[in-house]
């Protein structure tokens, strides 16, 4: 097939992956690019892009297209669902339609038909063209009905749940038939999954419960439910997660798998009392999504080539730090992505497994049944690894193992919870680690932190505020009188004024200007001191940089970097 060679050529399959993706092909049917996508064994994106190229048409994302959901309407929504196709703009007679499938000219010619017009045909993922058709004009409930609906039918919550099927998980299909309470908990987590938050907080008050998602880093208020109802959302949660529904007097931990649009989406539920009742938080793991790569993150070219150059050595350690949430563990798999191929073996020891991703092998720790970090280090070095990540670093065995484990010749990534990336050291040789193996193993240290993107189409360029020019006068002079932007709001940002994160980061290169401090075992700020001697640009430079692009704020900044860490 002329596709498949396409992608061999190009280097982005090989001819064994080919076989086999053919022989499922021959047993199960199916379209061959979809079955190398889900082996993984192809980017869903870059395959997009072979798509496109191959059958001439454009590729386009629709998240970025603001389409009017009367234009997409002229396409009935179950046949758009079903042609996975979507009516994107009108000019006089020619219809713009999105394709999953671009060669697919059955499907052109129904929608020619059906429309009476000239279609354009152009590519976009199937899961852009379900997402955008689920936001619109899926038939279903919101979750404002689902509550009145649950409301209405007056019962005795706690005593329904006999009746009901719990086993479907399936949050695309919680249909009409099923009881308001378990449609209401798909909703609130199927468009939290849909609006991209990484945790939904239920969390009972006095009179009522709020449910609140975490989308870019901040808590918005999503939905309030009726004291009555509180109950039932939370048994439904917690038979989700197998949790012992009779207990709530004591914290719970449990997990969840659920589908959304073909997709496993991952759930890490936990459950802890309090005065109203159980608070109930759902951390959203979606291990398909696509991976970031660093110039999406914000990082600056220089920074990306020292840090490729970095993960190129045939052994070290490279290590990351940051508090949670700073945003590590996506620079590591961005790391992982660019140098995981089929010459390398790279294996992972994670908690969570956040990404799932081809040619890596993945274990998830599990320190319940006693395999913490260190025990799943010392069998993986039985495994013959090049590569290896250790999702954190936070006992000394694990710390020791991974020291000689870069001594032997493998590559470690790890993270650590310091600071900046100064912090570090004195950290590793706090947790036992000799400091003469330091100079031998260690390659680098990272830091970095996540700030807000201001919104591109409201931001505008401010004169910089008093308190912001005086300490730029004083640490940044070359800065003290650059312009900076604000953010305003608009309709595009829901008024925030921002939309999304990107990092700000800072990497120390350790080389022989830094071998006598450790041996010394000298406080971090003389190694940030050497660190900046030899010009390595700080966490709060590299924001600066953005801030002056327009790209972030100071306001934003100064949040995410505590002045008094600024030399
Ligand atoms: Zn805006």
């Amino acid at each position: 097939m002329e596709l498949a060679a396409q992608l061999i050529q190009q280097g982005h399959l090989c001819e064994a992956q080919l076989t086999l993706a053919e022989r499922i092909q021959k047993q199960k049917g199916g379209n061959l690019l979809d079955i190398v996508v889900d082996l993984g064994f192809v980017d869903a994106k870059l395959a997009y892009d072979v798509v496109a190229q191959q059958s001439q048409t454009t590729r386009v994302h629709i998240a970025t297209l603001r389409v009017d959901p009367r234009v997409a309407a002229l396409i009935p929504y179950e046949t758009s669902m079903r042609l996975k196709a979507l009516a994107l703009e009108v000019n006089q007679t020619t219809l713009k339609v999105a394709f999953a499938n671009p060669l697919d000219l059955l499907a052109i010619d129904t929608v020619a038909q059906l429309t009476d017009m000239v279609v354009e045909v152009c590519v976009a993922p199937e899961k852009e063209i379900i997402a955008y058709l689920d936001e619109h004009f899926s038939s279903g409930h919101g979750v404002e009905e689902s509550i009145d609906r649950a409301m209405a039918e007056n019962v005795d919550h706690s005593k329904s749940w006999n009746s009901v099927d719990h086993t479907a998980l399936d949050i695309q299909q919680a249909d009409e038939v099923e009881a308001p309470v378990i449609q209401l908990v798909s909703k609130v987590i199927s468009n939290a999954v849909r609006s991209g938050a990484s945790d939904i907080h239920f969390e009972p008050d006095e009179r009522v419960m709020r449910i609140r998602a975490r989308v870019d880093g901040t808590l918005r208020q999503d939905v309030l439910i009726p004291k009555a109802m509180q109950s039932s959302v939370i048994t439904r949660i917690k038979i989700l997660a197998d949790l012992d529904v009779a207990e709530n007097r004591l914290p719970q931990d449990g997990r969840a798998t659920l589908k959304y649009h073909h997709r496993t989406i991952n759930l890490r539920v936990s459950a802890l009392p309090t005065a109203f009742g159980e608070n109930v938080v759902i951390r959203i793991l979606d291990p398909e999504s696509h991976i970031q790569d660093f110039k999406d993150m914000g990082m600056l070219e220089d920074t990306e080539s020292e840090l490729l150059h970095m993960a190129a050595q045939p052994n070290g350690v490279l290590i990351l730090t940051g508090p949670t949430g700073s945003g590590k563990s996506t620079t590591l798999y961005a790391l992982l992505k660019q140098i995981s191929n089929l010459e390398t073996s790279v294996f992972t020891l994670e908690d969570p497994i956040e990404h799932r991703m081809s040619l890596v092998r993945q274990t998830q720790i599990n320190e319940e049944i006693g395999l913490t970090f260190s025990r799943g280090l010392r069998s993986l070095l039985r495994q013959d690894p090049d590569v290896i990540l250790v999702g954190e670093t936070r006992d000394q065995e694990t710390a020791q193992l991974m020291i000689r484990a870069a001594l032997t010749g493998h590559l470690v990534f790890t993270t650590l919870h310091t600071n900046d990336s100064a912090g570090a050291i004195p950290r590793l040789i706090d947790m036992g680690i000799e400091p003469f193996l330091l100079p031998a193993s260690l390659i680098g240290v990272g830091a970095q932190r996540l700030v807000k993107k201001l919104c591109p189409q409201c931001s505008k360029i401010v004169e910089q505020p008093s308190p912001y020019r005086g300490f730029l006068a004083r640490h940044a002079p070359e800065h003290a009188d650059s312009p900076f932007w604000a953010a305003e709001g608009c309709e595009g940002c829901g008024m925030s004024g921002y939309r999304g994160r990107l990092g700000i980061f800072e990497l120390m290169a350790i080389n022989d200007a830094f071998h006598t401090a450790i041996l010394r075992k000298e406080p971090s700020q003389m190694i940030q001191k050497i660190a900046v001697d030899n010009k390595m640009r700080t966490m709060f430079e590299d924001g600066l940089i953005k801030c002056s692009h327009g790209r972030t704020s100071l306001e934003e900044l100064f949040k995410a970097i505590k002045t008094n860490d600024v030399h």
